[in-house]
This record gives structure tokens, C-alpha cells and sequence, in this order.
């Protein structure tokens, strides 16, 4: 039993707080159905004293100068290096994934302090030549003001990394809200920055349902841009509610990403990569593959290459070794996986491996499944699932390729294998997606590199680059006549 000195409340104005009746949810651990801890629903007058915090806080940070909020990154990056595994581990407990991921995201999120620290020595301006003598025209990048991060439960730590850190550098403050799913791998990323001194106020911690506490931040006044990574039906409710205040918004939402296999293409590289994309993180990535589209003369040599390599992996408890995929983060995805896979039977498909949960007693496991001759028009072909789940679709020829590729309402990445510089070029440019991968699989991030999708992956925001500063920072045109 978790004593309540150990459930550690809401991060507001430089300290870990709970009021009387402070109400508590519980975090799960998806492979065990334990419970793994406690975390504080924040009510609505809460949302309003962290957003009060850093509203006030933002007033003095913005004047820090660029070293000296650099050096809360420098030191940030330090701590999670000494707590990376205690946070790896939380994560895992938490949603799933295998350690050695969750560690993986840790790393990226040094990479990323040490990035954006060094990010914010280029948040450069410019100079325009004066249409009237003896004038001097500059324009300067300022921070906006209060920040709300809302975050999903698949990338617990990098996805909140990469907003919180970008707005921070550029002199923004912060309210995150994360995923209930997650709230205890945020209470821990949180906590780092206490340690390290960062000004009260700068970033603040509340967690509580999405409806409740994250609708209430997109109604604030005061918060100025929303961040937001996770469902495109969310991020539309988002974007509704913040129109009413005028608020930026930048949204990273869901994917049906696809990889394409044209008959020249190097199979061997093409099936390990597409296993990779397809299953790690049990499918649960924005970048997850879960369409394979390939030309009809090597669908069968590619497709038992699949499924002879998903059959090797073993599916359990992420905290144990030789472990592959991890369970689904919670039940509703493992039941919303099970129907997506009986509809697509239903509408024709074949099970070519996998198609159930795992035998085990307790966790929402699924067995990570491949389905054949899956049409573009069924629903497994246009819905993302997030799960383990995918799909193999049959073509004639490169532009059937491109057409099913493009014939989604998303736009976030897509894979080509080609050995052909002629359709490797076509592909990239005829390719409706944010991210294009040639010869390699659907789901990579490089810091510094634009990350974000087109159609309903996104508004046309990127982060994961300087590119984040576009919706961090507004500009601001000073005229000087000497
Ligand atoms: P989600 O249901 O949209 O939730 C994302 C976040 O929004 C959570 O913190 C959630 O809080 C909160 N939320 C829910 N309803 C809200 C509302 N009405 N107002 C304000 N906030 C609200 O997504 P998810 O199930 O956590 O994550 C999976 C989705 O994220 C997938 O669609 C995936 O493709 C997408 N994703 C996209 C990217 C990308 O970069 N493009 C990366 C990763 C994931 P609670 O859950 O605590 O209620
Ligand atoms: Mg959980």
C-alpha cells in the first residue's frame, strides 16, 4: 500500500503540493495489471494556480539571458544521466515498452537538452535595409509567454522533451500535461529540474484527466501556445477550443504510415526494417508502420519473410531480458486492437500470423500479427490502430503504389525500398507524407531534423528541430531612426 507522503501531488510554483481532499488516480502497470503508484487529479482551480505560477515566473525568466538558461539544459542533461535507469524503469512499468527502449528514450531526451542548449545561441534574428535614410530595421525573435504541453503515454519522456525544452530555451514557461498513463515517469522528469534549481514557476507539473485538466488549459486565458502530440480527434477538439483565445497551436497527431516495396528492391533489408517499424513499442508509435504496399511479383517472398522474422519475437514483460515487444499500454488499446483485427477478417483479410492475445494470465498482451490481402478501401487499411497490427496490400506498379500510399487522411511518414535512383526520386516526391524514408524503416527522429506530418498528421508545425522555435517564439520588428 502507497502511503499518501509518497504520492507526491502536482508541481506548482517550485513545489510538490496536494490540497485537503486532494482527489488520486491510479497508474497501472500494463504487463502485470499492478498497481505502480498514485497521482493527483488536479481540479480546475489548480490548473489556474500552475498556470498563475508560470505566468508570473515568465516575467523574469524571458530577461535570463540564452547562457544562463542553457545551463539549466546542461545540468538537466547530467541528472537524467544519473537517474536514467530509474526512470527507464518507471517508464516501462508504466506503458509497457521493453527497458532497453525506454532507456533509449532517456538518451534522447540528454541528446535533446544538449541540442536545445546549444540551440539557443542560434535563435537568430534579422536586418532588413531601411526604405528611409538614417533608419535602422531589425527583427528580433521574443517568447510568447505560458507554454501547455500535453503530451501522449507512447513516448513518456522524448515527445515532452522536445516541447518543454524548446520553449524553455526560448524563454517561454511551462505547464505540462501528460499522459495519465504516464504520470509517474513525468512526476520523476519533473523532479529533475527541481534539483537542479531551475527558477520556480518556469515549468509546472498537473496531471488529471485530458478532458478535464487539458480542456481547461486550451479554454486559459493566459496560456498563450498550446504543444500537443496524440490523437488527430483531440488535437481538432484543441484547436476549437483554442481559437476561441487565439492561441498558437502546434499539433503532432496520428499516422497510417506505410512502407512500399517496389519488385527491385532488396527484401532481406526491406523485411527487418519493416519488422522494426511494424513492432516496436507493440506498434505504438505515430511512425509504426502498419501498411505494407508492395508490387504483386514479390508480395509472397517479402511476406514470408515478415512473418518468418515476427514469429521470432517474444512478446512478455518489459523488464525481463530477451524480451521484443511489450504488452499494449493499457486494455482499451488491447480491445480496440482485437476489433480492428476481427473487422479486418470480416472484410477479408488473412491472418498470416499472430490475430490474438497472448496466453497469459494477467497483462494485455497481443500476439504482434500480419494480415494478408487487405484491401486499400478496408477500414485496417485507412484507420490507425495503434497496436501490432499490420497490413499487407498488394499493387501493379509504382503509381498504384503512390495512389494507395497517398489515399489516407494522414500524411506522416512512409518508407520506399528501391534500388532504382529513377522511382527512389519519383518516391520522394510524389510521397504525401512529412517524413519520407528511402531504404529504411517508417520510424526515425534525428535531432535537428524537421519531424511533423501533412494532411490530418498535424498543422503544419515541425519540432524535434530549431523548427520548433517558429511556434516558441514571435516576432517582433524594431524600427530605429538615428
Ligand atoms: P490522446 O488520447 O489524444 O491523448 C494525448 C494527450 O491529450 C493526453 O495527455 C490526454 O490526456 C490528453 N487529452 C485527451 N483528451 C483531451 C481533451 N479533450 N483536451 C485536452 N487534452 C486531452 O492520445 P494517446 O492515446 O495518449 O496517444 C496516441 C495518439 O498519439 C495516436 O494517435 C498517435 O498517433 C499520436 N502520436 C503522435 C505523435 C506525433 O509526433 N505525430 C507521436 C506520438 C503519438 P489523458 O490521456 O490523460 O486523458
Ligand atoms: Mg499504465
Amino acid at each position: 500500500m502507497i502511503q499518501q507522503a509518497e504520492k507526491k501531488g502536482l508541481y506548482i510554483n517550485g513545489s510538490w503540493v496536494q490540497q485537503e481532499e486532494q482527489e488520486f488516480f491510479k497508474s497501472i502497470n500494463p504487463a502485470t495489471e499492478e498497481v505502480v503508484g498514485y497521482c493527483a487529479a488536479a481540479t480546475t482551480s489548480q490548473v489556474d494556480d500552475a498556470v498563475e505560477s508560470a505566468r508570473l515566473a515568465f516575467k523574469k525568466w524571458k530577461n535570463t539571458t540564452l547562457p544562463e538558461r542553457a545551463q539549466f539544459l546542461w545540468k538537466a542533461a547530467k541528472a537524467f544521466e544519473e537517474k536514467k535507469e530509474f526512470l527507464a524503469q518507471m517508464m516501462t512499468k508504466e506503458m509497457g515498452k521493453v527497458v532497453a527502449e525506454s532507456l533509449g528514450e532517456v538518451g534522447v531526451v540528454i541528446e535533446t537538452c544538449k541540442y536545445m542548449a546549444g540551440e539557443g545561441r542560434r535563435l537568430f534574428g534579422e536586418t532588413v535595409g531601411a526604405g528611409a535614410e538614417n533608419r535602422h530595421i531589425m527583427m528580433v525573435r521574443e517568447p510568447v509567454g505560458v507554454v501547455a504541453c500535453i503530451t501522449p503515454w507512447n513516448f513518456p519522456v522524448s515527445l515532452a522533451g522536445y516541447k518543454i525544452l524548446a520553449a524553455l530555451i526560448s524563454g517561454n514557461t511551462v505547464v505540462w500535461k501528460p499522459a495519465s498513463e504516464v504520470a509517474l515517469s513525468a512526476q520523476i522528469f519533473t523532479d529533475i529540474f527541481h534539483e537542479i534549481g531551475l527558477p520556480k514557476g518556469v515549468l509546472n507539473l498537473i496531471t488529471g484527466s485530458g478532458s478535464k485538466v487539458g480542456a481547461k488549459l486550451a479554454e486559459h486565458n493566459d496560456v498563450k501556445v498550446i504543444s500537443f502530440t496524440g490523437s488527430t480527434e483531440v488535437g481538432i477538439k484543441l484547436s476549437e477550443t483554442a481559437a476561441k483565445t487565439l492561441k498558437r497551436v502546434a499539433l503532432e497527431l496520428g499516422g497510417k504510415n506505410a512502407v512500399i516495396v517496389l519488385k527491385d528492391a532488396d527484401l532481406k533489408l526491406a523485411a527487418e526494417a519493416i519488422v522494426k517499424a511494424a513492432f516496436t513499442t507493440t506498434g505504438q508509435r505515430c511512425t509504426a508502420a502498419s501498411r505494407v504496399i508492395v508490387e504483386s511479383e514479390v508480395k509472397d517472398e517479402l511476406l514470408n519473410r515478415v512473418v518468418s522474422l515476427t514469429q521470432q519475437l517474444k512478446a512478455g514483460n518489459g523488464l525481463e531480458s530477451g524480451i521484443d515487444i511489450g504488452p499494449l499500454t493499457n486494455k482499451q488499446q488491447l480491445e480496440t486492437v482485437e476489433k480492428y483485427v476481427a473487422l479486418a477478417v470480416e472484410q477479408g483479410a488473412v491472418i498470416e500470423c499472430g490475430g490474438k492475445r497472448l496466453a497469459s494470465e494477467r497483462g494485455y498482451f497481443f500476439e504482434p500479427t500480419i494480415l494478408s490481402n487487405v484491401k486499400n478501401e478496408a477500414v485496417v487499411a485507412q484507420e490507425e490502430i495503434f497496436g501490432p497490427v499490420l497490413a499487407f496490400i498488394e499493387v501493379n506498379s509504382f503509381e498504384e503504389a503512390i495512389d494507395v500510399n497517398n489515399d489516407t487522411i494522414y500524411g506522416l511518414s512512409t518508407s520506399l525500398f528501391t534500388n532504382s535512383l529513377y522511382y527512389a526520386n519519383r518516391g520522394a516526391k510524389e510521397i504525401e507524407s512529412g517524413l519520407v524514408y528511402i531504404n529504411n524503416g517508417t520510424s526515425n527522429a534525428e535531432l535537428g531534423v524537421a519531424f511533423g506530418g501533412t494532411k490530418q498528421s498535424g498543422n503544419g508545425h515541425r519540432e524535434v528541430s530549431h523548427h520548433a522555435f517558429e511556434v516558441m517564439t514571435e516576432w517582433k520588428s524594431i524600427y530605429t531612426t538615428y
